[in-house]
C-alpha cells in the first residue's frame, strides 16, 4: 500500500472507529444507568402499597404518617429512602392494628427526615420489610401511594458555604410502581426563596409597650427594630439570605403581602423570629426577663438553645411569669374559653387547644393548626392567612426578650441589642450543629 493510500485509510478508519467505540460507551453507560434504575424498581413488591395520608414540611424537617396493610410475619418494619445502591434509615415509631401497621417519623412536629442533611441523588420513599420463606430471611420493599389532599412537594436547604441544596419531593415518578421520588441536587436560591424572617414586632403608630429611663421614653417597637436589624446584619455575616418585614417604623399588616403573618411562607425561610420586648400590668407583679412562646407538639431544643444563648450573652435572666409556662423560659399561651367568644382580639373559628399568638399558629399551616381562612373578615377586618392550609410552612418563634417598665430589663437591653441579636443567632448555630 502506498503511503498515500494508508493516510486516507488512517483519515476514514481512525475517527470512525473512535466514533463507534464512543457510541458504544454511551449506549453501553445508558444500558447499565437505566437497567439498574428499572431493575431496583422493579424488585419492588406490588402486592400492597403503604398509604401516605399525612405529610408536611416545618421548619427543616419533613413528617409522614401512613399505614400498610402488611401481615403479621413481616417484621423490622422501616422506612427507608433507597435507590438499589444506597439506602437512608428514616426512624419511624410504628404501632399495630387489626388490617397492618401504621407509622408515623414523628409526633413532634420539629422532629422527623430533617431535610438539611440528606445526601446529594435520586431516591425512592419505601417500606422495608423482613419476612421468612423457606425457613430463609427476606428483605422486601413496598412502595408509597398518596392519600394526602397534597401534591409535589419542594425544599431549599439553609444557605451553607454559599451553596443550597433543592429536593424535589413528587409522586407517582415512575407509570408501573407509584412512587414518592426524592431528587436532590445543588441548585442555588432563586431570587423569592430565602433562609430566615425576622419580624420586629409592630411600629408605626402601633408603638407596643412603653417603658422610660432617665427621663427619656422607650418604645417596643423601636427596640424590636433595633434587635432585628442586629440579627439581620450577624445572619448575613454568616451567609444567611435574610428577610425582614420592616427595615424603618411604619406600620405592617399581618396578612397583607409581607406582613408579620404571612412573610416567612412568601419567602419559604426555615425559621421565623418576632422579635417582642413585654411589659407588667403595675396592679399585678413586676416582672422580668426573657420568654421564649412556642408552637404546641414541638421538641424545646431550638427554645432551649435559644434562651441559654440570649440569657449568656445579653447577661439577663429568664422570666418568672408563671401563666403559660410550660418549663422555665418557654411559654405556650392557648386560646381562653374567654378568647373564644372575643372575636375581636383574633381572626376566629378557635378551639382551646389552638396557640393564641398568630406570630406561632398562622405561620406554621396545618402543623400549628392556623385558622384564619377569612371566615370573619367583616367582623375582625382580617383577609385569609394565605398559608391557612399550607403543608410547607416556617418554625417559628416569638422571643419578648425583657420588660420595658421595669427598670433594670430595660437599662440591660437598651444599647445592648447587638447582644440580644448575636444570643439568637448563636442559638441557631448551635442548634444546626446539633441537629442531625
Ligand atoms: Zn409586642
Amino acid at each position: 500500500m502506498n503511503r498515500r493510500l494508508k493516510e486516507k485509510y488512517l483519515k476514514i478508519f481512525v475517527p470512525l472507529g473512535i466514533g463507534l467505540i464512543f457510541i458504544l460507551l454511551i449506549w453501553l453507560g445508558y444500558k447499565l444507568i437505566f437497567n439498574h434504575k428499572l431493575s431496583f424498581l422493579e424488585k419492588i413488591d406490588k402486592s400492597v402499597y403503604a398509604d401516605i395520608n399525612y405529610d408536611a414540611i416545618y421548619g427543616i424537617h419533613l413528617n409522614f404518617k401512613g399505614s400498610i396493610n402488611l401481615s403479621s410475619e413481616y417484621r423490622d418494619v422501616k422506612l427507608v429512602l433507597a435507590n438499589g445502591k444506597d439506602e437512608v434509615e428514616i426512624p419511624i415509631e410504628v404501632s399495630n392494628k387489626d388490617d397492618g401497621i401504621s407509622f408515623v417519623t414523628s409526633n413532634l412536629i420539629n422532629k422527623g427526615i430533617n431535610l438539611e442533611y440528606l445526601p446529594i441523588g435520586t431516591y425512592y420513599l419505601l417500606i422495608k420489610a423482613t419476612t421468612t420463606e423457606k425457613n430463609k430471611d427476606v428483605v422486601k420493599y413496598f412502595s408509597v401511594t398518596n392519600k394526602t389532599d397534597y401534591d409535589d412537594l419542594e425544599y431549599y436547604t439553609l444557605s451553607k458555604d454559599g451553596k443550597n441544596n433543592k429536593i424535589d419531593i413528587e409522586w407517582n415518578t415512575y407509570e408501573e410502581c407509584p412512587t414518592l421520588r426524592f431528587t436532590i441536587k445543588e441548585e442555588a436560591l432563586p431570587s423569592d426563596v430565602y433562609d430566615i424572617t425576622i419580624d420586629p414586632g409592630h411600629g408605626g403608630v402601633d408603638v407596643g409597650a412603653i417603658g422610660s429611663l432617665d427621663g427619656f421614653e422607650y418604645h417596643e417597637s423601636n427596640l424590636n427594630l433595633k434587635v432585628g436589624l442586629a440579627l439581620k446584619k450577624i445572619l448575613e455575616e454568616r451567609g444567611y439570605k435574610v428577610a425582614i418585614t420592616r427595615t424603618e417604623d411604619k406600620n405592617i399588616e399581618i396578612y397583607d403581602e409581607g406582613g408579620s403573618a404571612v412573610l416567612a411562607n412568601e419567602t419559604k425561610s426555615k425559621f421565623n423570629f418576632a422579635i417582642h420586648h413585654n411589659s407588667f400590668d403595675y396592679q399585678t407583679d413586676e416582672l422580668n426577663g426573657l420568654e421564649v412562646y412556642v408552637a404546641s407538639d414541638i421538641e424545646f431544643d431550638f427554645a432551649n438553645l435559644l434562651i441559654e444563648n440570649i440569657l449568656s450573652e445579653a447577661n439577663t435572666q429568664i422570666s418568672p411569669k408563671e401563666i403559660y409556662q410550660t418549663v422555665p423560659g418557654i411559654y405556650q399561651r392557648y386560646f381562653s374559653e374567654e378568647d373564644i367568644l372575643d372575636d375581636e382580639v383574633q381572626p376566629s373559628n378557635k378551639t382551646t387547644s389552638m396557640i393564641y399568638y398568630y406570630n406561632i399558629r398562622e405561620l406554621g399551616g396545618i402543623s400549628t393548626h392556623s385558622t384564619n381562612d377569612g371566615r370573619y373578615k367583616d367582623i375582625n377586618g382580617y383577609p385569609a392567612n394565605p398559608y391557612n392550609k399550607a403543608n410547607v410552612t416556617t418554625e417559628p418563634y416569638l422571643l419578648e426578650l425583657g420588660y420595658v417598665n421595669n427598670e433594670s430589663n430595660l437599662r440591660n437591653i437598651v444599647g445592648n441589642e447587638e447582644k440580644y441579636a448575636l444570643g439568637i443567632a448563636n442559638a441557631l448555630k448551635k442548634y444546626l450543629e446539633t441537629e442531625y
